[in-house]
């Protein structure tokens, strides 16, 4: 289960909903569980949070089942209870995990679902350098006590409870960092260029002009732009880097088969915020909101490019401009 109410209490927003590369933390989070081998995922919402449900989105299809805390000030406990509830009397293990820790993977969660399956534990918790830290899976023997705890209690009394059944799985801190503070989301806002490709779809279908008010309205400034036809070898050439995946003939084809519009946008963190503004490569995982959501038909005609980091940013100017 993903814990997901009350996050934020200490942000200006809620902490949940904050989209890093055009996915919210929730949405990663919930998304790494659903990769793993756990047998159901529920998420724990604060009470009518539909802004948690939808950023959910196409998850909750594949499989997320939400539920909402039973008190939305009570803290932690209350989520707890809720989402114990919710999961499958027979259930082997409860597997409790926070939304703010983006970046743990499904592989992460399954490393816990291992140890617990070879019996390391009763409670099998995540270790960050030595220092106990979340998930943590709890048999089912424990359903009870996790039921019975109250206030901002967490699973955490009950480890304490319980020191002879507690194993560790060393996990990597990096992965497994939460967002706690506001100045944890602050990474150096510096300015930045990155080169964004209107794709033939959009052309084709009347969009350029809508795209590019999209692109100004969240603050990106436009500071070169071109209309070009991609010959099918320069359109092998700038996506090189793909030569070797299924996609990549269709992809070239595509991206040859219209005009396209190239420009290089500027702006704070221009290269992120770029992802985050067009949304997930393929358009039913994108946010609501996004370029590719708004316009993009499928995976591979997706409306937008936008560079994906700053070294790639400055070829691919280069390639352009
Ligand atoms: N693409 C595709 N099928 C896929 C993945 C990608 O056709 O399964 C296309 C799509 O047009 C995408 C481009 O290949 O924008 C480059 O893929 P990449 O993974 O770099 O995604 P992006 O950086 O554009 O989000
Ligand atoms: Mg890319």
């Amino acid at each position: 289960m993903l814990l997901a109410a009350g996050s934020g209490r200490r942000m200006r927003r809620a902490k949940h909903l904050i989209q890093i590369e055009g996915r919210s933390i929730l949405s990663r989070a919930a998304g790494a569980l659903l990769g793993s081998s756990a047998e159901e995922v529920v998420v724990v919402l604060a009470p009518g949070d539909r802004e948690g449900v939808s950023a959910l989105g196409a998850l909750e299809l594949r499989g997320v089942r939400v539920v909402f805390a039973e008190s939305p000030d009570e803290g932690r406990a209350a989520s707890v209870r809720a989402g114990v509830r919710a999961t499958a009397p027979g259930a082997a293990g409860l597997l409790i995990a926070l939304a703010d820790q983006p970046f743990l993977e499904a592989a992460d969660f399954d490393a816990l679902i291992r140890a617990f399956g070879a019996g390391a534990g009763g409670i099998v918790h995540a270790a960050y350098a030595g220092e106990r830290g979340t998930p943590v899976l709890f048999a089912a023997r424990y359903r009870e006590e996790l039921l019975a705890l109250r206030g901002r209690e967490g699973g955490r009394v009950v480890i304490l409870r319980h020191p002879g059944e507690v194993c560790a799985v060393a996990l990597d801190p990096a992965r497994g960092r939460d967002l706690d503070r506001p100045e944890d989301l602050l990474v150096s806002r510096s300015m930045q260029r990155t080169l964004s490709i209107i794709k033939p779809d959009a052309i084709a279908a009347g969009k350029l002009g809508g795209i590019l008010q999209h692109i100004e309205d969240a603050g990106l400034r436009i500071v070169a732009m071109r209309m070009l036809h991609l010959t099918p070898e320069r359109a092998q050439e700038f996506y090189a880097v793909h030569r070797e995946r299924p996609f990549y003939q269709g992809l070239v084809a595509f991206m040859s088969s219209g005009p396209v519009v190239v420009s290089v946008l500027e702006g704070p963190d221009a290269i992120a915020h770029y992802r985050t503004v067009m949304g997930a490569t393929n358009p039913e995982e994108a946010e609501a909101g996004t370029i590719r959501k708004l316009y993009a038909t499928d995976v591979e005609r997706n409306a937008c490019h936008g560079s994906d980091g700053p070294e790639t940013a400055q070829e691919e100017i280069a390639f352009f401009f």
